[in-house]
C-alpha cells in the first residue's frame, strides 16, 4: 500500500510527500482509486480517519491533469468567465467554519505548485475579504452552505462549470438545519454540469434521502 499505487500526477505526488504522509489510511486507500475513476461515492468516515485527503487528491489531481484548462476553457468560451464571478471546477461543502478552513488548509497544501487555487468561504467572517481573495480566481471552493448561497446572490460564485461536489459531514450539515441551502446548490439550474461527481461522507446519521437524491449509481464505502 503506497500513494504510488494511484497516478496523481507529479506535483501532487511531490506535495504528499512533502506533507509528509507516507501511507494511506484506509478511507484514503480505497477512496482514491474510486474518485480518480469518475464513480460516485457514499463513505461512511470519521474525523480523524484522513478522509479529507481522501476526497481532494484525487479531484485535485483530475483538475491538474484535466488541466484547469477544460472547464476554464468553456467558460472563457461563453465570454462568463471573469474577475468578478469565479466558477470553480470543485465543491466542497462542509457544516462548520473549523471544518471548512481544515480542509482549505489540506488543499492549499496539496495544490501547492500546481496551478490549482482554492478558496474558502465561510459565515460569521467579513464577506469583502472573502469575495477579494474569490476575486483573485477559484478552482476548488470550500465552503459552508449558507455563506455559499448568499456569494451566489451577490453573483459572485457560478456553479455552471462545477464537475465535482464533495458533501462532506453530510448528516452534520443535516442536523444543522442545512438541507434547504443543499438543495439550492444542488439544483439543477445551479449546478447544470450533467456528469458532476458526487462524494458524500458522514458520520452516522441515515443518510438514504440525499443518497437517493443527489448521487446516481454509488459506491458505498464503510471503514
Ligand atoms: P482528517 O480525518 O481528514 O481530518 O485527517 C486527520 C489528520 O490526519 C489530519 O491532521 C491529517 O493531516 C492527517 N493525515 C491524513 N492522512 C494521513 C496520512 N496518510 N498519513 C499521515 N497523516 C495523515
Amino acid at each position: 500500500e503506497s500513494f504510488q499505487d494511484v497516478d496523481m500526477g507529479e506535483i501532487i505526488m511531490g506535495n504528499i510527500a512533502l506533507s509528509r504522509y507516507t501511507r494511506p489510511t484506509p478511507v484514503q486507500k480505497y477512496a482514491i482509486p474510486i474518485v480518480k475513476s469518475k464513480r460516485d461515492l457514499m463513505a461512511c468516515a470519521q474525523t480523524g480517519s484522513g478522509k479529507t485527503a481522501a476526497f481532494l487528491l484525487p479531484i485535485l489531481s483530475q483538475i491538474y491533469t484535466d488541466g484547469p484548462g477544460e472547464a476554464l476553457n468553456a467558460a472563457k468560451e461563453n465570454g462568463k468567465y471573469g474577475r468578478r464571478k469565479q466558477y470553480p471546477i470543485a465543491l466542497v461543502l462542509a457544516p462548520t467554519r473549523e471544518l471548512a478552513l481544515q480542509i482549505y488548509d489540506e488543499a492549499r497544501k496539496f495544490s501547492y505548485r500546481s496551478r490549482v487555487r482554492p478558496c474558502v468561504v465561510y459565515g460569521g467572517a467579513d464577506i469583502g475579504q472573502q469575495i477579494r481573495d474569490l476575486e483573485r480566481g477559484c478552482h476548488l471552493l470550500v465552503a459552508t452552505p449558507g455563506r455559499l448561497v448568499d456569494m451566489m446572490e451577490r453573483g459572485k460564485i457560478g456553479l455552471d462549470y462545477c464537475n465535482y461536489l464533495v458533501l462532506d459531514e453530510a448528516d452534520r450539515m443535516l442536523d444543522m438545519g442545512f438541507e434547504p441551502q443543499i438543495r439550492r446548490i444542488v439544483e439543477q439550474d445551479t449546478m447544470p454540469h450533467k456528469e458532476i461527481q458526487v462524494c458524500l461522507f458522514y458520520n452516522s446519521r441515515d443518510l438514504l434521502i440525499l443518497a437517493r437524491d443527489f448521487l446516481e449509481e454509488y459506491i458505498f464505502l464503510a471503514v
